[in-house]
C-alpha cells in the first residue's frame, strides 16, 4: 500500500480559553491516504496538539515516515499485525490513530459498510455532545451557556482552574436552570490534591455533573476523587489510570516499614475517564481502553484533542460502539474558521454517510493545505 502524507495548519475562530492561559498557534492537522494496490483510497488524521499534549508535528511525521515501509510491504489492508508492526516501529499514539483510521476506512469501504457497522452496532443513533465555554468572564460564559441551551445542548461544560471559578460556575447554572447538566474542567490546573478539593467543595453549589482531570497524574486524581462527593474524571491522565487500573501502581509499593504511601489511593475512586482518539492510537486503541476502563467499574466519555473532521467522525463511530451514558466532548469543530462539516443539531452529531468512515472530508483539507 502506498501512503503518502499532507499537513494542513487550522485558524481559530474561537481559541478556547482554560488553565492553560496561552493564545493556541494555529492547529496542525496531518491527513493520511493510504491506497491499495487495487486502488482502494482510506483516509487518517494525526492530531498532534504540542502545546497540549507535548506531542509536535515532527514526532508524528517522523514516526508516520517509519511506518511508510512497512505499509508499502503490506499486500492487503486486513493484515491484523499491521498497526502492531507500526507501534513496535515507533509507538507515537497520534502516528498510529492515522495509520487505525486508514485501516478502518479501507475496511469499510471494501466491505460496503459504515465503520460503526463493522464494530457490531446495528443502529447509528446520533451521538449527544457537550457545549464548551472557556475560561471567560461571568458574563460571557453566561451568555454562552443560554446560547447552548438555545441551540439544544443538554450538557455544559466550561473550563476552571482560571480566573474566579466561582462567579462563572454561578452565572452559568444560573442562566441554564437547574435541568442541564454542568461539568467543569481543570485541565490538571489545581495546584495539588488540597487546593482541588476545596475548589471542587466551593463550586458543589452549582451541583455539577462531574469535574474532569483535577490534577495531573493517576494517583493526585485519585485522591482528589476519594475526598470529593462530585464524580471525578481523568482525562489527560487517562492513559496512565488505565495502565495502573482498579490498583496502586506496582512502582508504589511501600518498602516494609515505611508507612502509608500517598500513592496507594484506591484508583477506584475515580468515577470515569474521558479517551481520545488520538492518545489513544486510533479507533481500536480507544476501544480498548473502553473495555479495560469498563472492568475497573468506571465511566466512559470520548473525547476530541480539537480534532479535524476525520478525527471527530472516527471518534462518532467509536462512540457507536461504546454508547457513552453521558454527553461526549465531540463538539469542538465550531472552534476552527472553516465551514464547519459535522454540524451539531439539537445537541447531538450526527454519523457521516457512506461507507468506511464515511464523509468527503478531503476537500475539507485541501482547502487549508501549506
Ligand atoms: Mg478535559
Amino acid at each position: 500500500m502506498q501512503l503518502s502524507l499532507s499537513v494542513h495548519r487550522m485558524s481559530w475562530r474561537a481559541p478556547l480559553r482554560t488553565a492553560q492561559a496561552r493564545e493556541p498557534p494555529p492547529r496542525p492537522l496531518v491527513l493520511l491516504r493510504l491506497e491499495t494496490a487495487d486502488g482502494l483510497v482510506g483516509f487518517g488524521e494525526a492530531a498532534p496538539l504540542a502545546h497540549y499534549d507535548g506531542v509536535t508535528l515532527e514526532a508524528v511525521l517522523g514516526a508516520l515516515r517509519t511506518y511508510t515501509p512497512i505499509l508499502a510491504a503490506a499486500t492487503t489492508e486486513a493484515d491484523p499485525g499491521l498497526l502492531a508492526a507500526c507501534r513496535r516501529a515507533r509507538p507515537v499514539a497520534q502516528a498510529l490513530a492515522a495509520v487505525d483510521l486508514a485501516l478502518w476506512d479501507l475496511a469499510g469501504q471494501r466491505a460496503g459498510q459504515p465503520v460503526w457497522r463493522l464494530l457490531g452496532a446495528d443502529v447509528a443513533a446520533p451521538v449527544a455532545v457537550n457545549a464548551v465555554i472557556g475560561a471567560v468572564l461571568p458574563a460571557a460564559a453566561a451568555a454562552e451557556a443560554a446560547a447552548a441551551l438555545e441551540a439544544g445542548y443538554d450538557t455544559v461544560k466550561v473550563k476552571v482552574a482560571a480566573g474566579d471559578d466561582g462567579a462563572r460556575i454561578a452565572a452559568v447554572r444560573e442562566a441554564i436552570g437547574s435541568g442541564p447538566a454542568l461539568r467543569v474542567d481543570a485541565n490538571g490546573g489545581w495546584a495539588g490534591v488540597a487546593v482541588a478539593v476545596a475548589e471542587i467543595e466551593a463550586l458543589a453549589g452549582a451541583h455539577l455533573e462531574l469535574v474532569e482531570e483535577p490534577v495531573h497524574g493517576a494517583a493526585g486524581i485519585a485522591a482528589v476523587a476519594q475526598r470529593v462527593t462530585v464524580p471525578v474524571f481523568g482525562d489527560e491522565s487517562a492513559p496512565e489510570l488505565l495502565t495502573g487500573s482498579g490498583a496502586p501502581p506496582a512502582a508504589v509499593s511501600a518498602p516494609s516499614g515505611s508507612g502509608p504511601h500517598p500513592a496507594a489511593v484506591p484508583h477506584s475512586a475515580v468515577a470515569g475517564v474521558c479517551l481520545k482518539v488520538a492518545a489513544a492510537g486510533g479507533i481500536s486503541g480507544l476501544l480498548t481502553q473502553a473495555h479495560r476502563a469498563r472492568e475497573a467499574g468506571w465511566d466512559v466519555l470520548i473525547a476530541s484533542t480539537l480534532d479535524g473532521p476525520l478525527g471527530i467522525a472516527a471518534a462518532l463511530h467509536a462512540a457507536v460502539a461504546v454508547a457513552p451514558a453521558r454527553a461526549c466532548g465531540l463538539a469542538t469543530l465550531d472552534r476552527f474558521a472553516a465551514t464547519n462539516p459535522l454540524p451539531v443539531r439539537a445537541g447531538r452529531l450526527n454519523l457521516p454517510g457512506g461507507p468506511g468512515l464515511g464523509g468527503a472530508f478531503s476537500a475539507w483539507y485541501g482547502a487549508h493545505g501549506i
